[in-house]
């Protein structure tokens, strides 16, 4: 499948870009491409950021600052990443496909998308994250994601809250390269309990009544908990029931890894 359009538009700053996406309700931003080629749809013009310098990771003393262009192989990869909750966040992003794939693939596309099997969003949800929309929104990837609808603006970066603690990042998947049958996204950060779950098969989500049972100590309640308080369904290559099982054995798994 190739990325159709009819114009390509290099912009040359966030207000260029916001304007040309506003000319036409069939112009689209471009990230990576890779999910706008998938689709297979016919866009009027497809808007390049990557003349505006959004390929940086930054940090001060609190933050980190992502670029809307930074690629995931880019994140994996970055020292400033790895520093994050002894590494994991990175080696979530990791799970995406291939090294060749995430070269191309960014973290503005992949948060966009809101993709229900994301395991970016996955790895990024138990954090305190907040994701910057030019002309002038910033809202927490939580919101983001329970956005229903057409988001409107163009994602600038993602700002993630500097905080100690641990992480545990699980995917389900049957071949190395496939998509999460469900993935576990554990964090114990300044001593609080962050436990999301993705592909069940919806988008990742909070379980916070086993947040609050596991910051009690109770983990194997929290685990029993989180397998029922978010829906989980069937899908065509794992049943609701092998969700729920999964879900209470890495629930539980990384609750005891996380606050070891
Ligand atoms: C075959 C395949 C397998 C995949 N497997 C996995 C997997 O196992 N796990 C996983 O987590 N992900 C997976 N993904 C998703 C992938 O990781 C990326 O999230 C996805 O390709 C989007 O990134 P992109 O940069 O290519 O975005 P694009 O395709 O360029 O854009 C995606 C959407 O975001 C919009 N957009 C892009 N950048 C911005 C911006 N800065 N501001 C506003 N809107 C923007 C676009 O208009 C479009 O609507 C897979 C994708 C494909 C195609």
């Amino acid at each position: 499948m190739s990325l159709r359009a009819k114009e390509y538009y290099r912009a040359s700053s966030l207000e260029d870009a916001y304007n040309k996406l506003k000319e036409n309700p069939k112009n689209v931003i471009v990230g990576g491409g890779l999910w706008l080629k998938k689709t297979g749809l016919e866009y009027h013009t497809i808007i390049d950021l990557s003349n505006l310098g959004l390929d940086q990771i930054k940090e001060d003393k609190d933050f980190i600052y992502v670029g809307s262009m930074v690629s995931l192989r880019d994140f994996e990869n970055s020292p400033i990443i790895n520093k994050l909750f002894n590494g994991v966040i990175a080696f979530g992003v990791r799970e995406v496909m291939g090294p060749a794939f995430r070269n191309i693939a960014t973290i503005g596309g992949s948060v966009y998308g809101r993709f229900p099997f994301s395991d970016v969003i996955a790895a990024l949800l138990p954090l305190d994250v907040k994701v910057k929309l030019y002309p002038n929104q910033e809202m927490s990837l939580n919101d983001l994601v329970n956005y229903r609808g057409k988001l409107d603006g163009i994602i600038e970066q993602i700002i993630i809250r500097k905080e100690e603690g641990k992480a545990f990042f699980k995917k389900v998947k049957t071949t190395a390269l496939d998509f999460p049958m469900i993935n576990f996204s554990i964090v114990n950060r300044s001593g609080k309990n962050y436990i999301a779950i993705g592909s069940r098969p919806g988008v990742a989500a909070l379980a916070y009544k086993a947040m609050e049972e596991a910051d009690k100590g109770n983990y194997e309640k929290a685990a029993e908990i989180a397998s029922q308080e978010l829906q989980f369904l069937d899908s065509s290559n794992i049943s609701k029931e092998y969700r729920i099982d999964l879900t209470k054995v890495y629930v539980l798994r990384g609750l005891k890894e996380v606050n070891e």
